[in-house]
C-alpha cells in the first residue's frame, strides 16, 4: 500500500463487473464486489469496522474511502495500469454489452452453444452481466433461459440486443438492484428491483400475461421467466 501514498486518483473506471481506480504515476487498483463487497464514504478518520478490509484515507476534503466485504469474496489486484489488460481477470473478459453493435452481436452469438440463459451469465460472451439482469433480459426479449442459443432466428437475435440494451441501462438510471447487500458509496440503495418482472417473483402473475412465474435452477443459478412469454 506504500506504492500509492501521495498519489492522486486520475481516473475511475470500470471492465465488466470489475471497477478500476487508476493513481497518477500508472499504478491501478481492480476490485470486484462479488457477492458483499461495498465502497463507503465514511467520515474522516473514521475507524474501519470489523468489515471493512480496506481503509482510503484522502488529503484535502475527501472523506475516506472503505471497502467493506462481509463475507470475503471481494478482491483486489494492484497492478501497473499499463499491464492490466493482461491481468487473467480482466484479459478473459468478452466485450462490453453497451458497445457492441447489432451486427457485432450477431457475429458474437454465432454458433455459440448452450442455453441463453448459460451463455448471457458468460464473461467470456459478454462482460457484466449477472443473474438478476440476465432474467429480466429474456423476459423482455421473450425468449426462455433454456433455449439454445443456436436456434435463434434473426429477429431474435435483434431483440435479444435490443433487451441488453434496454434493461442495463434502465439499472443503471435507477442505480441498481438492491436485494440483499448493493448499494453506492454513500450508502443508497438501487431502485432497479421494483421494476424487476421476473426475478424474485416465483408464482406472481407474469406482468404480461397473468400465468405464475416460474423458477427453475439452470446452470447452478436461479432462473424466473414466464413459460408462456418465453419461448423455447
Ligand atoms: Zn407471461
Amino acid at each position: 500500500m506504500r506504492a500509492i501514498e501521495g498519489r492522486r486518483v486520475a481516473e475511475l473506471g470500470r471492465r465488466g463487473k470489475y471497477l478500476l481506480l487508476h493513481f497518477e504515476g500508472g499504478l491501478s487498483f481492480v476490485f470486484h464486489l462479488k457477492m458483499t463487497g461495498q465502497f463507503r464514504f465514511v467520515p474522516k478518520g473514521s475507524a474501519a469496522d470489523k468489515h471493512s478490509r480496506l481503509a482510503l484515507r484522502f488529503h484535502g476534503p475527501t472523506r475516506d474511502m472503505h471497502f467493506r466485504d462481509v463475507r470475503k469474496f471481494g478482491c483486489l489486484y494492484a497492478s501497473p495500469t499499463e499491464d492490466i489488460g493482461s491481468l487473467p481477470a480482466l484479459a478473459a473478459l468478452g466485450a462490453e454489452p453497451l458497445e457492441v453493435s447489432l451486427e457485432e452481436f450477431r457475429a458474437l452469438i454465432r454458433g455459440r452453444k448452450g442455453r441463453l440463459k448459460s451463455l448471457l451469465l458468460n464473461q467470456a460472451f459478454l462482460a457484466g452481466i449477472g443473474n438478476i439482469y440476465a432474467d429480466e433480459i429474456l423476459f423482455r426479449s421473450g425468449l426462455h433461459p433454456m433455449r439454445p442459443a443456436a436456434t435463434l432466428k434473426p429477429d431474435d437475435a435483434r431483440r435479444l440486443w435490443q433487451s441488453i440494451r434496454a434493461v442495463l441501462r434502465a439499472a443503471i438510471r435507477s442505480g441498481g438492484s438492491s436485494i440483499r447487500d448493493y448499494s453506492d458509496s454513500d450508502g443508497r440503495r438501487g431502485r432497479f428491483q421494483s421494476s424487476h418482472r421476473v426475478y424474485g417473483r416465483r408464482g406472481e402473475p407474469c406482468v404480461r400475461c397473468g400465468r405464475p412465474v416460474e423458477r427453475r435452477v439452470i446452470g447452478g443459478r436461479s432462473s424466473f421467466f414466464c413459460p408462456r412469454c418465453q419461448l423455447i
